[in-house]
This record gives C-alpha cells, structure tokens and sequence, in this order.
C-alpha cells in the first residue's frame, strides 16, 4: 500500500531504503511505513474427500472460488477470526483442529501482501448458507477442484491438503 502523506504528522512521503526493502518514510518525524503483510485466516472443511468452497462476491478475483476465510480483526486471534469468517461466509459453526500451513501472498493487483494461516476444521453445527463475502458455496472433490481459485496460496494449500489426504 503506498501512501503519500505521514500518517502521523501529514508531511510527504519519501522512498527510503531500509533493511535493504525499499519503503515510505517521513523525512520530518521518522515514521516508517513497513508495509507488512496482513494477517488472514483460511479454513478448510472437508468431508467425504470434499472440502468446501465459496464463491466470491468482492473484488480482487470476483466470481473466482476462494477458501472461506478473511482478514483478522484487531485484537483477534487467528482461531477466534477462523470460527468468525466460517460462520459468516457458510453459515456453519466450526472447531479449528490443526494448522494445514502459512503462506504468503501478494493481495491481487493490490501492492500489499497477506500472511494467511490455514486451518483444518470439523463442523460443529449450523445450517449451509452463503453470505458475506460469498455469493454461494459448493463441495469439490480434491481431485476435481474449479479452474479459477482466488489465490495462488490457496491453489498451493489445496495441492497440500490433497497430497497429505492421499498418502
Ligand atoms: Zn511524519
């Protein structure tokens, strides 16, 4: 995310290097804008060798299918926004039982990067609907996934989950 003026004190931004990164910073306060990447949950809920997916209703990647999930409220943790964002997006209640893996990934077109935390889940109540960020939901066979996935993370934590359900 690039930005123009200090959000501390409002004068213009300056390209810096630091850290060998190249980065925004305040020629007058200091402030450095590090751009990190953000913090996401993804949730995988598989059953019967299908694991569920939602459609999304929101730019980057509208229309693509995507990994329930979504970015962490301030003070959450990354279970609490796990049970959240299933609940929201697929009217389910879910118990997160272990971390599949992290990733790191460029936010569509947009210049930052998320770090998602991927969870399996079991269900633990609720009834199927759609909403929120996604406009419907379907379960894919692993070895039959959709064309257009959202996020090159998500294609690489499919291929993950497939592999290890396999052996
Ligand atoms: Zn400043």
């Amino acid at each position: 995310m690039a930005y123009r003026f200090c959000p501390e004190c409002g004068e213009q931004l300056e390209a810096r290097t630091v850290d060998e990164q190249r980065l925004q910073a305040c020629p007058k306060c200091g402030f450095v804008h590090y751009n990190n990447p953000r913090p996401c949950v993804g949730v995988l809920l598989v059953e019967g060798g299908k694991v569920l997916l939602v459609q999304r209703a929101v730019e980057p990647f509208k229309g693509y299918w995507d990994i329930p999930g979504g970015f962490l409220n301030s003070d959450e943790h990354p279970t609490e926004a796990a049970r959240r964002e299933m609940l929201e997006e697929t009217g389910l209640a879910v118990v997160p039982t272990e971390v599949l893996g992290f990733w790191t990934d460029r936010y569509g077109e947009a210049d930052y990067y998320t770090l998602s935390i991927c969870y399996l889940a079991e269900t633990a109540g609720g009834r199927e609907k759609a909403g929120s960020d996604a406009v419907t939901m379907r379960w894919f066979p692993l070895d039959d996934l959709p064309e257009k996935i959202a996020f090159n993370w998500e294609r690489e934590a499919l291929e993950l989950l497939r592999t290890r359900l396999s052996d």
